[in-house]
């Protein structure tokens, strides 16, 4: 057989050429981790220098099957100190929040941009947002949710990668690769200005309306 032989040697040395003994290298991509082995992995994260005063990693809570994944910005610290997100005053609105569109955290996944709290309750940092990536593609990546609804202005900017003011970007569907996503006003935001309340209320109305059509279609 043809393949016994290596091809080009001499035509007198018909002598089989026995096969180098080769180790097997594997080229398959290493098992997914799950949410709970990430999570673990999250928990003593120490790529920035959030470890050094953070009291929790929050990295994140509620349904991991969920279609619909809420995003906030970062922890404060409520939830620094419980290690769950939007656990604080804001957190109270937002289950509000949820219950108008008949949901509750058992239905949904809720996270933030960064999983460390930023002192002060400052905007997250670009090194901070991008060490934080390995954790939040992974997860994303595990959730593969169906709609991302992003919680104000620092979690809009970040996720879609912009400067476009929260105006800009509420009432229209945006794309985070190839999921929707939409934006909507922060909870701490409608504590301040509880006027923004009724749009908040038509951000939420839409929202529900695409979960809805998504799960009837699904469903048919
Ligand atoms: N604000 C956020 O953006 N995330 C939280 O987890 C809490 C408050």
């Amino acid at each position: 057989m043809a393949g016994k032989f290596i091809q080009g040697a001499s035509t007198q040395e018909t002598e089989p050429v026995q096969p180098m003994e080769t180790t097997a290298i594997d080229v398959s991509p290493p098992p997914l981790k799950t949410l709970d082995e990430l999570s673990v992995d999250a928990s003593d994260c120490r790529l920035c220098g959030l470890a050094s005063t953070r009291k929790k990693v929050v990295f994140g809570t509620g349904n991991p099957h969920a279609d619909l994944v809420f995003i906030g910005d970062a922890p404060e610290r409520d939830e620094d100190i419980q290690g769950e997100p939007f656990v604080g005053r804001a957190g109270q609105l937002f289950d509000r929040m949820l219950a108008a569109i008949d949901l509750d955290r058992r239905n949904v996944y809720i996270m933030n941009t960064i999983k460390c709290h930023p002192p002060n309750n400052r905007d997250p940092k670009v090194d901070e947002v991008q060490s934080c990536s390995l954790w939040f593609e992974q997860q994303l990546n595990l959730l593969q949710p169906k709609i991302l609804c992003l919680l104000g202005r620092v979690a809009a900017q970040t996720v879609l990668e912009t400067d476009a003011p929260l105006g800009s970007l509420r009432g229209r569907w945006h794309d985070y690769h190839g999921i929707p996503v939409w934006v909507t006003y922060h909870p701490a935001y409608l504590l301040r200005s509880p006027q923004q309340k009724k749009k908040s209320w038509l951000d939420l109305t839409e929202l529900s309306l695409r979960l809805r059509n998504l799960v009837y279609s699904e469903g048919s």
